[in-house]
């Protein structure tokens, strides 16, 4: 498989410095706040994918969602693509409904998991991203383990750490423990551990649905680039 020339030529450019970073978020917070400046309950994440996805997993997997390695999605120049492996999960409602899309551009299956399984007091998060794609900005936050190489690499790559219990994006309310998202942005969420779905069904904190596909129906292999043409995400 060929690397495409355009994703060698990213991989030689330098990483987003700590103050890149740190502006990126600034722009991602004040659009967020522009935008809609309200928050909701994130009660389920999601990852759609295609249903042969899901089968591979159940069949000859045992049920294990194991890491890979981030794709080349959003900014070309963010440390995280290419080099830290993760799995991603949708945290971004729909305004109007305060729910989860009802279609997707990744596939006919939707595997919820409840939002406290992946996102609790025990996680680090990070700001890594903001770009758009379509009509909707978006901004990636990577959840880590404290100490786990994942925490290490973002913390080396000077990625924004965010107070879980405090933060303009996503959120764990500090009452009841559950997690709010930010309504100005979409937030998508990368997960640095593998998950077992058995454990997932067996433990009563999410399941497996269908979708309503939309354009390809499967993500691109390397991702698509970050829109240059956008100076609201572009530094
Ligand atoms: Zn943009």
């Amino acid at each position: 498989m060929r690397t495409p020339t355009s994703v060698m030529a990213w991989q030689n450019q330098p990483y987003l410095t700590k103050w890149e970073l740190q502006e990126l978020y600034d722009r991602c917070v004040d659009l967020a706040e522009e935008t809609d400046n309200r928050y909701a309950p994130l009660v389920q994440m999601w990852r759609d994918k295609p249903h042969h996805y899901w089968n591979d997993i159940i069949q000859n997997k045992n049920g294990m969602m194991f890491p890979y390695m981030k794709d080349f999605n959003g900014d070309q120049r963010s440390a995280i693509n290419g080099n830290i492996k993760g799995l991603f999960f949708g945290g971004g409602l729909d305004r109007r409904r305060k729910r989860p899309p009802y279609f997707s551009y990744f596939g006919d299956k939707r595997l919820l998991v409840n939002a406290c399984v992946l996102f609790n007091e025990s996680k680090n998060i990070y700001f890594a991203d903001f770009y758009c794609h379509y009509q909707y900005h978006y901004a990636t936050v990577v959840i880590t383990n404290p100490g786990s190489t994942q925490d290490r690499f973002c913390q080396r790559h000077h990625l924004v750490k965010l107070d879980p219990f405090n933060n303009p994006l996503l959120f764990i309310d500090d009452n009841d423990y559950s997690v709010y998202v930010t309504l100005g942005v979409r937030v998508e969420v990368f997960i640095t551990q593998k998950l077992n779905i058995f454990s997932v069904f067996n433990n009563g904190v999410g399941r497996l649905v269908r979708v309503q596909p939309r354009g390809r129906g499967r993500s691109h292999k390397n991702g698509i680039p970050k829109k240059a043409i956008c100076n609201i995400c572009n530094l």
